[in-house]
């Protein structure tokens, strides 16, 4: 069994703050800051370039990828770190196109995240071989799966309503009309138990900032089946992914394996503070934390529910069918969710009218699900974010 309270322990969470937002940006694992600190002062000061060597940071995009493989329920040595989510879309994409040439279209839905579909959208146009991207609603997708698409590229969790596509049934039904699948586990790493190689997906990408921890700008990762790893063009063909990098060689072969995704020189201090992450999730079974999601999850939608009637849920009813976060609908939900910040209750809003909710055992207990429902009710029922103050914009919402 994981012991919640000892994972809790683990983490700075500031003091009267109850964080419903990391699903977003995880809070700071406790040890990250000397594990930086180490890097900077031991590794990066002392060793400097002898680092890349003997501090292995050249090898940490595949073992760091190694420890998350674990996580996702993907084989060792098919998961690479580094870039952002947003260009780890663009090479799988990439690579996944390369292997259909002769068909046409990218199936997505119209709840994906944004940058997933701009991708896209770019690609299409610097290839230039008539592809069309097809974002039906997100019910819909199964019955658009047929001979004429080459890519199926779902996001598995909807980030605005919590909303969970069935990656094993999609998967099969694609792969039974030659689809080649991706799947974005932004909202799915580190909150919901995960078998990529169970559910025979193709490729897979996610970030690290989001349920895992990593930190502001941490990496993403990405799994390419090892079905396809030797075969997998790396659109974004970097030195770091070449065979041998250290010949500079001006003609590039692939490396062997998922490591060909690399592109460039991975971000080293942010590899340390992802890496004190996983120490906390090397204490975890993900079973238990997707049991104690749907435990707070269920919690917090009741007794919202119980005590404001304003706020429609917009996520689905059915636990099965979500992910970590529980999400509302408010004509005023930016102004709602300043005024729940301004009282220590920190979620976070989507427009054009969702509250969200991230629900995190790690760190999340009973009691600050039902202090945050409480002030939710408070917030709502007595009009407290009908306040000016709460309706200045931020850049990030
Ligand atoms: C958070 C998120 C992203 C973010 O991409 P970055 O390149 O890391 O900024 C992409 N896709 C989805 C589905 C997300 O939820």
């Amino acid at each position: 069994m994981t012991n919640f309270a000892q994972t809790k322990e683990q983490f700075h969470l500031p003091k009267d703050i109850i964080y419903l937002d990391g699903n977003s940006l995880g809070p700071l694992p406790l040890a990250a800051c000397s594990r930086v600190q180490d890097t900077m002062q031991n590794e990066w000061g002392e060793l400097l370039i002898r680092g890349w060597n003997e501090a292995s940071w050249f090898s940490q995009p595949i073992s760091v990828g190694d420890r998350l493989a674990r996580l996702i329920g993907a084989e060792t040595g098919s998961v690479v770190v580094g870039d952002t989510l947003s260009i780890k879309i663009f090479q799988a994409l990439g690579a996944a196109l390369a292997m259909k040439p002769d068909r046409h279209v990218i199936l997505s839905d119209r709840g994906n995240f944004p940058t997933d579909l701009y991708m896209a959208e770019g690609l299409i146009q610097s290839l230039d071989r008539g592809l069309q991207l097809h974002t039906p609603a997100p019910e819909a997708v199964e019955a658009s799966i047929d001979e004429s698409v080459a890519v199926l590229m779902l996001t598995e969790v909807d980030y605005r309503t919590g909303r969970r596509h069935d990656m094993k049934k999609l998967t099969a039904k694609a792969h039974a009309h030659g689809v080649i699948t991706i799947w974005d586990l932004a909202h799915s790493a580190g909150a919901l138990p995960l078998a990529l190689s169970e559910a025979k997906a193709d490729f897979a990408c996610g970030c690290t900032y989001k349920y895992i921890n990593g930190g502001p700008g941490a990496p993403a990762f990405m799994y390419v089946a090892p079905r396809h790893a030797d075969n997998a063009e790396p659109i974004l063909a970097g030195w770091q992914g070449h065979a041998e990098p250290f010949d500079f060689d001006l003609n590039y072969t692939a490396h062997a394996g998922a490591a060909r995704m690399r592109v460039g020189t991975p971000p080293v201090l942010q590899m340390a503070s992802l890496e004190a992450a996983l120490d906390i999730w090397e204490q975890v079974d993900m079973h238990d934390v997707r049991e104690q999601s749907i435990v707070l999850s269920e919690r917090f939608i009741k007794s919202v529910e119980r005590q404001c009637n304003q706020l429609k849920l917009a996520s689905p009813r059915d636990p099965m069918q979500r992910g970590s976060q529980v999400s509302f609908h408010f004509e005023h939900g930016y102004q709602a969710i300043q005024a729940l910040i301004s009282r220590g209750v920190i979620g976070d809003f989507r427009a054009p009218d969702i509250m969200r909710f991230g629900l995190t055992p790690l760190y999340i207990t009973e009691a600050d699900v039902d202090a945050a429902a409480d002030h939710i009710a408070t917030v709502i029922n007595e009009r407290l974010w009908d306040n000016p103050e709460f309706m200045r914009k931020g850049t990030v919402t």
